[in-house]
């Protein structure tokens, strides 16, 4: 194997070859070099970087390597002297022309990045500073080698992770030229790539920096120049073409010792979000009611915290006032409806349960019937969250209300129907036992009405049936209750009532349809009246005064019967 230049014999960096076109035999340091040669022995070998000495005119040879690029690169001198840089360096030959460049350089170490070849085979990243350098007749190249491969990953690993967030980050410098800019941050800006960025600096891409007159300092840029560290800015970005975005943003300047020397705004884009939150604020609003939310506290405290804009039409408020103001919404219910309506709630936030409640509110037109119902979610700090709406029920409420009325009433007469009776006569009968309130009952029943039906029709009796119910309704008080209880049958309820009122009540109502003369002279009623015995069961009652009825048939029909 043929001999080259040797760094050094005896541990002493004395082998540089003078000689024109040697090839590598050993000679030792001529004498005017020794002292030169006895420093550059020393910083070569105490040196705490990994060295490398190439000779570029002997193929790229590595004449020399340092203690610390022995460890570096884990090879023994003899070994590594037995190289050249193609063996280490993973563009091989082509290193070459590249080291012939750099030895021509007059002086001064340029950093290159390479990829070096360790003894096992690993491949590092290295920056090497490389510079010529004449060692008796020699020129070779003087390699600093460092390894900068965690740099490497380091750069990568946040290269890639500035690529894969779903947030717009960039740098910039002092003046606002961007240092870097993502693919997010490329994306939101509406361009295609970074370098369209990149050259327009940061302003152009600034809400309302391009009104900003006479030089003023774009607020986000004085952030970025004084610190510190400002979080969640909502404002407005531009894009390429000058259209503005939302964007929530960060800005944090990179400080070096005392001065800031740039900084990194970092910005998500809320055009989606605003638009879904407008979406949803329409959706909120063409809701025929009331949207609100509400926070019930752990200690009970009711407090709303939200109405949709339809909210006060809605209660027939001015859009000025404040619904979330507990005064104001309790205003529109009574005392008692306001109180049961938070126990109500406070019931729903204690079980976490779906709260939903009917209740009436003040207003005009005797005020609307609302349905409220409302979800509870349980927050991190106790505290229950209500979400609801509250419907105007009113119609439907009306509708009940006809239909239950409907259904108590007699259709032809308008007087309340046996049904609605039976229910008065069982609440008045319990209020006698429970309370030993007296009461009173009459039973009617027109004479003849056979007849009168045979003679005039049907239609008039049907207009008699009226017009007697019409004078039951006349004569007796608003606290009673006066019902048909079938056919040309009627019976009166007086609640509260003793026998006397009662039996003058049945009198006047006789007199009244015997002085009517409708439909035509002779129409009478005949009446039993009674009121309650003592503990008396109300079907005894009710029999008991059915046969008086009975009774002033018998005895001759147009007369009151007490029972
Ligand atoms: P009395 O004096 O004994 O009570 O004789 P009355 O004819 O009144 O009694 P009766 O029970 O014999 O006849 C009752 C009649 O009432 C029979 C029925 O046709 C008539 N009637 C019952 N309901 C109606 C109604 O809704 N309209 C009309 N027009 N007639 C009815
Ligand atoms: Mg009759
Ligand atoms: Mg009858």
């Amino acid at each position: 194997m043929e001999q080259r230049c040797s760094a050094s014999e005896g541990g002493h960096l004395a082998a540089v070859c003078s000689e024109p076109g040697c090839k590598g035999t050993p000679l030792r340091c001529s004498a005017k070099n020794e002292a030169f040669c006895a420093i550059f022995d020393t910083l070569f070998g105490t040196n705490s970087a990994p060295i490398l000495l190439i000779n570029p005119e002997d193929d790229g040879a590595v004449v020399d390597a340092n203690k610390k690029a022995l460890e570096f690169y884990g090879y023994s001198r003899e070994a590594f002297r037995q190289l050249h840089v193609w063996d280490i360096n993973t563009l091989g030959r082509a290193v070459l022309p590249v080291m012939r460049e750099i030895s021509s350089w007059a002086g001064g170490h340029y950093p290159q990045r390479f990829r070096h070849r360790l003894a096992d085979g690993t491949i590092r990243d290295v920056q090497v500073y490389a510079g010529p350098v004449q060692l008796a007749d020699c020129k070779l190249l003087l390699c600093i080698v460092q390894d900068i491969t965690a740099v490497i990953e380091a750069e990568q690993f946040n290269r890639l992770l500035l690529d894969s967030v779903n947030v717009g980050v960039c740098g910039i410098d002092d003046t606002g030229a961007f240092t870097f800019v993502n693919p997010e941050a490329v994306r939101a800006f509406g361009v295609l790539h970074e370098s369209e960025v990149i050259k327009l600096g940061i302003h152009r891409f600034l809400g309302d920096a391009g009104e900003q007159a006479g030089g003023e300092i774009h607020p986000i840029l004085r952030m970025a120049s004084t610190g510190p560290t400002a979080q969640g800015i909502e404002c407005f970005m531009r894009k390429a073409d000058g259209t503005l975005f939302p964007v929530r943003l960060v800005v944090s300047p990179i400080r070096v010792g005392d001065r800031i020397q740039g900084s990194v705004l970092s910005f998500t884009d809320l055009t989606k979000q605003r638009e879904q939150e407008e979406q949803v604020a329409d959706l909120i609003n063409s809701v025929p009611g009331i949207v609100f939310q509400a926070v019930m506290a752990a200690n009970g405290r009711f407090s709303p915290t939200y109405f949709n804009a339809a909210a006060t039409g809605f209660l027939g408020i001015s859009s000025e006032i404040d619904l979330t103001s507990p005064e104001v919404l309790s205003s529109f219910l009574p005392r008692f409806g306001w109180i049961g309506l938070l126990r109500s709630l406070k019931r729903s936030a204690r079980w976490q349960q779906p709260w939903e409640r009917e209740f009436q509110i003040n207003g005009r037109e005797g005020g609307k019937w609302l349905l409220g119902r409302a979800k509870t979610r349980l927050q991190s700090n106790g505290d229950v969250a209500f979400t609801g709406v509250l419907l105007d029920i009113t119609d439907r409420k009306r509708l009940e209300a006809r239909l239950e009325a409907a259904a108590l009433t007699d259709s032809l007469t308008g007087l309340k129907n046996r049904r609605h009776f039976e229910q008065a006569l069982k609440t008045s009968a319990e209020r006698h036992l429970a309370q030993a309130r007296p009461y009173s009952l009459m039973v009617v029943d027109i004479d003849h009405f056979k007849q009168l039906n045979d003679r005039y029709g049907h239609d008039v009796g049907d207009d008699t049936l009226r017009h007697v119910a019409g004078i039951l309704q006349l004569r007796s008080r608003e606290m009673d209750c006066a019902a048909r209880w079938g056919g040309e049958e009627f019976a009166v309820l007086l609640p509260d009532t003793g026998l006397e009122f009662a039996s003058s009540l049945a009198n006047d109502i006789r007199s009244h349809v015997a002085e009517a003369g409708f439909p035509a002279d002779g129409l009478s009623v005949s009446i039993g009246v009674g009121e309650v015995a003592s503990g008396e069961d109300p079907g005894a009652f009710f029999r008991r005064v059915d046969a008086a009825l009975y009774r002033a048939k018998a005895n001759g029909r147009n007369r009151v019967e007490l029972a």
